[in-house]
């Protein structure tokens, strides 16, 4: 790829889309994730992005390419309020570091990473009993173990977490799947602990199976894997659950998706995991969504992209070409289901 981009044929759109690959170190690696990369797309309405994680298969990245051409060729609908709240995000670093991270955010919700396999439940308690102590008692800290637990060690681990942190405001994903997550539920519900649903939602072929089976008080909403800011819109009326909306580690573009859902949604009773751009050492753009004092404002439409030449953190040719072809394969799958 040369300045400027690639020219790339995707469905729904009338010409081509200009394509854009970029590639930019996590600050700390997240998962398993320590250089985050994908597509933007400019297209009449502005810039979407394609950035599903390279593990995924070429069907389960259609949702992803469907929400980047809603951004890049129709953009959003028209927000239902003018900021949203969200929350600061602590990995798995030791709790003098998550100490600071909580309190330079200024946000009065943080979610922790748990249950990761770098750090034992002693230190995940540690780790959160810092965070209890940044944000103070009014403060709101949830925890996300990615559905690292069995039934009864999540169960266990919740008791001692929710201790540890002197009160819980959920716990995504405790479980792999659904009926394990309304298992725990009904176990952790005396304590007075939600569970939350994310990869539940996300992954599944049918996202409302969360609501229907008693297994979450609270979605957990990602525009991209759910096919956009409208498909996502749709999800949560279906599902009925006061939902939160989360980034997918996306670059300022993808990020600007999940703030306009944010804004369209007509309840929004939780802070939201939007605030993740920090979580990059740079970004595409200079005008993305930057928390100030724990909010981010609603944008009226995706953010300019930075100038070919300087300062746009290309991925190389290798990388780039990686990316152009997975693109081709996903529009060429999500061109044959429109068919259908
Ligand atoms: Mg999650």
């Amino acid at each position: 790829m040369t300045t400027g981009g690639t020219a790339v044929r995707v469905p729904g759109a009338v010409d081509d889309l200009l394509a854009r690959v970029y590639a930019i170190p996590m600050r700390t690696r997240f998962r398993d994730i320590t250089v985050r990369e994908g597509v933007l797309l400019r297209g009449p309405a502005g810039w979407g992005e394609f950035s599903p994680f390279r593990e995924y298969g070429d069907e389960e990245c259609v949702p992803w390419l469907l929400s980047a051409v809603e951004a890049a060729t129709s953009g959003w609908p028209g927000p239902l309020r003018e900021r949203v709240p969200v929350n600061c995000t602590v990995p798995v670093v030791p709790p003098a570091e998550a100490h600071r991270l909580v309190r330079a955010s200024g946000c009065r919700t943080a979610k922790v990473k748990v249950a990761d396999p770098r750090s034992s439940l002693a230190e995940d308690a540690d780790r959160l009993a810092a965070v209890r102590d940044a944000l103070g008692p009014a403060g709101a800290i949830r925890v996300d173990a990615n559905a690292a637990w069995e039934v009864d060690a999540a169960v266990g681990a919740i008791a001692v977490l929710d201790r540890a942190a002197g009160g819980l405001e959920y716990v995504e994903q405790p479980c792999r799947t659904v009926s394990e997550l309304a298992e725990v539920r009904g176990r952790v519900v005396e304590r007075g602990v939600r569970i939350a649903a994310d990869e539940s939602i996300r992954r599944a072929a049918d996202p409302l199976a969360v609501a229907v089976a008693g297994a979450a008080d609270v979605a957990v909403l990602k525009v991209a894997p759910l096919g956009g800011v409208r498909a996502a819109l749709a999800v949560a009326e279906a599902c009925g659950l006061p939902c939160v909306v989360s980034s997918a580690l996306e670059s300022g573009v993808g990020l600007s998706a999940g703030v306009a859902l944010a804004g369209a949604l007509p309840e929004l009773d939780f802070a939201c995991g939007l605030g993740t751009g920090s979580l990059l050492t740079s970004d595409v753009t200079s005008d993305g969504p930057v928390p100030a004092g724990g909010w981010l404002p609603v944008p009226r439409a995706s953010p300019e992209v930075g100038p070919a030449d300087a300062g746009f953190p290309w991925a190389d040719a290798s990388t780039a070409r990686w990316w152009v072809d997975r693109l081709g394969r996903v529009a060429a799958l999500a061109e044959e289901s429109r068919r259908r």
